[in-house]
């Protein structure tokens, strides 16, 4: 079934479970991370980037993600993630996600605000779910200057009253990516954030994070952890290999289909770090 992402964070945030947001940039991918959902009987959010809209038709694939969503038992939320524009939430809303994240964390803090508080009141006009990030996650290549910015729980608390936004995505330590060196978390800063908003918190950069502190980060009120490369890059390892093994070979479809059973097996281990199977 289809659901608000509130629904699904609301239930984390009492449980202290987190649940694995899991960017798919195509329908293979999307179906190994609904196929994972099923299996661990778990609620799972499928994400659609709006970096990958240059390589998608969106609304095509949002519309077969929902199509094969609907009849499933567990509950699925679709939210367009990083989102670079009110109108960018607008077009993912009219094409049918269940939650819009927008990013305005290099934007002037009132820019951001005046911009997601927009998003904010049009997405709960029509029962979409938000999230917004304050602070900001860069890329793991560049990690010496995401410490730069981590974010202010004071400011958070002023970027939540101000905006209304349901989940909030915090700068502590992860980038983006792969990390250029191990990743520090800022777990006192997180418990402060957390205390002070009381909202669920979204965890950018989980991948290649670690599993022992996507744990912890989950103790310190992380209910959302996002994630990408590690399936991705799962993906490519088994491209390579049956490349490697049938350099001959000129079938397309046993290739593909490596980006569904990759998806699924890392979705599924990062359901199982996380608490939420048989949360559903
Ligand atoms: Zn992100």
């Amino acid at each position: 079934m289809l659901v608000p992402m509130a629904e699904l964070l609301q239930d984390a945030q009492r449980h202290r479970y987190a649940v694995g947001m899991f960017d798919a940039p195509n329908l293979e991918s999307a179906e190994g991370v609904l196929e994972a959902a099923v299996d661990h009987n778990s609620p799972v959010i499928v994400a659609i980037a709006e970096a990958f809209f240059k390589d998608v038709r969106f609304e095509t694939l949002v519309h077969a993600i929902r199509e094969e969503a609907l009849p499933l038992k567990v509950p699925i939320a679709i939210i367009l993630d990083h989102g670079r524009s009110y109108e960018s939430c607008l077009r993912a809303i009219q094409a049918g996600v269940t939650s819009v994240m927008f990013d305005g964390s290099s934007l002037p803090y009132d820019e951001n605000v005046r911009i997601t508080g927009d998003m904010v009141r049009a997405a709960k006009a029509v029962g979409v779910s938000t999230e917004a990030e304050i602070g900001h996650v860069g890329q793991g290549a560049e990690y010496e200057k995401t410490e730069e910015v981590l974010t202010k729980p004071e400011e958070a608390v002023r970027f939540v009253a101000e905006t209304g936004v349901e989940a909030l995505a915090v700068a502590v330590g992860t980038a983006h990516g792969q990390y250029k060196g191990e990743p520090r978390i800022h777990y006192e800063l997180l418990s402060r954030i957390y205390d002070a908003v009381k909202l669920p918190l979204v965890l950018h950069g989980g991948s290649s994070t670690g599993d022992e502190r996507l744990k912890q980060s989950i103790q310190h009120g992380i209910a959302k952890v996002n994630i990408y490369t590690d399936m991705s890059a799962e993906a490519i390892e088994r491209m390579k290999k049956l490349l490697n093994e049938k350099p001959e070979t000129v079938r397309i479809n046993p290739i593909i289909q490596l980006t569904h059973s990759a998806f699924r097996d890392v979705a599924g281990h990062y359901i199982r770090l996380f608490g939420s199977a048989n949360r559903a």
